[in-house]
């Protein structure tokens, strides 16, 4: 690493006391002190002596959003993990312990940095699935290599500030700060297994690094170290049940298998006795206020246990193999009350049904899609299907061919959460999706980041260009409808236009002229 330009007075540093500079001159392990601004004061000769940066000769480098900077602004290549700093008296101090994150420290270690983490963390176990004896082929200097690699593409890939760990001689842990929800865990879960299952260069071959992800998070699935490790284990051993190379997030809340035995029978009942509720979110021609379709949302309240939310029950269902009866269950109540609608003066154009790629696995989806049409007289056209694309989608030839007999049978298919993880661009012309759901996480903002609109505009030219139905998920904003409205998208699903709603509030809905929309 080089140093890059002439030294430049920065105002207003706060040196460290004696003290804080003692506390790291103790530390053995390259450590540095941040002030309140952000800028490093002090480092260790660890520290100095492992970037090439000293403290008194500059140019200073800043620690901005957990991740240290040149005076340029530039990211510097080093993970870092941050700790505030408490005073003797109980206060908190203007310093922030800044150390590297490097590679391969010890369990125990790793234990020490998540105390580090109070503001949120995830632990990520990667290991490398037995590809029909290869890896065993391959031998033990092979597996070190490929691991070696993966270390520095994890490294390059995942949040700054993680830290990595070897815990089998086939396996790997990363511990990194997390503030998000698990769906967006999942998803981003996605995209790193996609970065690093591209062939690697092992010797004088290129290998394809067929891995099992398990993650979990903290407080939500720990909030102690151990607690966290097991969530991760049991999230990688599902992972590693699954028929295709998977990443599985432990399920909230916590204990996984405790969730799995907690929720499993009652689940199975409330599918075979009824107790689940469906729910209706109108899709709406933004610009007119029409109702256009729906999509069809699941809803579990048991007397005992609570809200569940479907994030929750349809991971259990998975998990369990009741994603079959629950998808069976719910393609005859929808199927019903699609033709319900249909026989009304103002009908509704299509029902959106969520689709796990689980059940692109089994035989049974095809079947009670093509007998509820027969059974209820209606279209394939008036039931659009939704897959949250996967890896299982990309890497298992059955679920592809699953996805073509759908799509033959006449089923609109549409691409759910679109612009996350693993559902891209490059999906779209390999799989014959005719629609796109645009995730809500796009349009957070989209009334002024100029990325996100350059992204739903990406969207909304397939729409021009290929035809494409774009519907954008959660316009929950005046601004974000407008501002859509603009780039050309027609329509909108969110809670502006109305939250999901039970059928009978629909009919209602359906009945009005035009929608009520908020506009300021
Ligand atoms: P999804 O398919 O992406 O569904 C959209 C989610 O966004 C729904 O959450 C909906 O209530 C929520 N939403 C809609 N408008 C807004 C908004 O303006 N703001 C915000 N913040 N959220 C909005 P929900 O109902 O909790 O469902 C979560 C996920 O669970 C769904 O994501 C879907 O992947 C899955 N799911 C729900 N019902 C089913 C089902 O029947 N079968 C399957 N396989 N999955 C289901
Ligand atoms: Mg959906
Ligand atoms: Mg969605």
């Amino acid at each position: 690493m080089t140093r890059s330009s002439q030294p430049r007075e920065i105002p207003g540093p706060c040196p460290p006391n004696p003290l804080a500079r003692a506390l790291l001159d103790q530390l053995g392990r390259p450590a540095a002190l941040s002030d309140a601004s952000g800028r490093v004061v002090a480092m260790n000769a660890a520290f100095r002596r492992e970037t090439q940066y000293g403290e008194a000769s500059h140019p200073a480098i800043t620690l901005v959003n957990g991740s240290l900077r040149d005076d340029a602004g530039q990211p510097l290549p080093l993970g870092v993990v941050t700790t505030g700093l408490i005073h003797p008296e109980g206060l908190l101090a203007p310093w922030r312990l800044v150390e590297l994150a490097s590679r391969n420290v010890s369990l125990p270690e790793l234990a020490h940095r998540f105390s580090a983490l109070a503001g949120g963390a995830a632990l990520l176990q990667l290991e490398l699935r037995e590809q029909g004896g290869l890896l065993h082929r391959l031998g033990v200097e092979h597996i070190e290599a490929i691991l070696n690699g993966l270390e520095a593409r994890l490294l390059d890939t995942l949040p700054p500030g993680a830290t990595l760990c070897r815990s089998r001689s086939e396996r790997l842990m990363a511990l990194f700060p997390w503030h998000h929800e698990a769906k967006e865990l999942q998803r981003q879960a996605a995209t790193w297994q996609a970065i690093l299952s591209t062939p690697l260069a092992v010797g004088d071959r290129m290998v394809v690094p067929v891995l099992s992800l398990g993650l979990s998070r903290s407080p939500q699935d720990g909030q102690r170290f151990e607690l966290l490790l097991e969530s991760s284990y049991q999230a990688l051993a599902r992972a590693h049940n699954q028929p295709v190379p998977s990443a599985c997030v432990a399920m909230p809340p916590g204990r996984e298998q405790g969730q799995v035995r907690l929720l499993a029978h009652p689940l199975a009942l409330a599918i075979d006795q009824d107790k689940l509720r469906l729910l209706y979110q109108p899709i709406v021609d933004m610009a007119a206020g029409r109702i256009e379709g729906v999509e069809v949302l699941c809803r579990w309240e048991d007397p005992v246990l609570g809200t569940i939310s479907p994030s929750d029950f349809i991971a259990v269902a998975e998990a369990t193999e009741q994603i079959n009866p629950l998808g069976s269950w719910l393609i005859d109540q929808v199927f019903t009350q699609v033709r319900r609608w249909q026989s009304l003066p103002v009908g509704i154009r299509y029902a959106s049904l969520n689709i796990s790629p689980l059940q692109l696995h089994h035989e049974e989806l095809v079947q009670a899609l093509r007998n509820g049409l027969v059974r209820h007289g209606l279209q394939p056209s008036q039931v659009m299907l939704e897959i949250t694309e996967d890896q299982t989608i990309e890497t298992c030839s059955l679920a592809r061919e699953r996805l073509l007999t759908l799509h033959r049978l006449g089923f609109p298919l549409a691409m759910d959460d679109y612009g996350t993880g693993y559902s891209g661009l490059q999906r779209l012309s390999t799989l014959p999706f005719s629609a796109v759901k645009v995730d809500r996480s796009l349009i957070g903002s989209i009334e002024t980041d100029r990325l996100q609109q350059a992204m739903v505009q990406g969207a909304v030219d397939l729409q021009n260009t290929a035809g494409l139905r774009v519907v954008v998920e959660g316009v929950e904003r005046p601004g974000q409808r407008r501002m859509l409205l603009d780039l050309g998208c027609r329509l909108g699903q969110g809670f502006l236009f109305s939250r999901p709603v039970p059928a009978q509030r629909l009919e209602e809905l359906l009945n009005l002229p035009s929608l009520p929309i908020r506009t300021t």
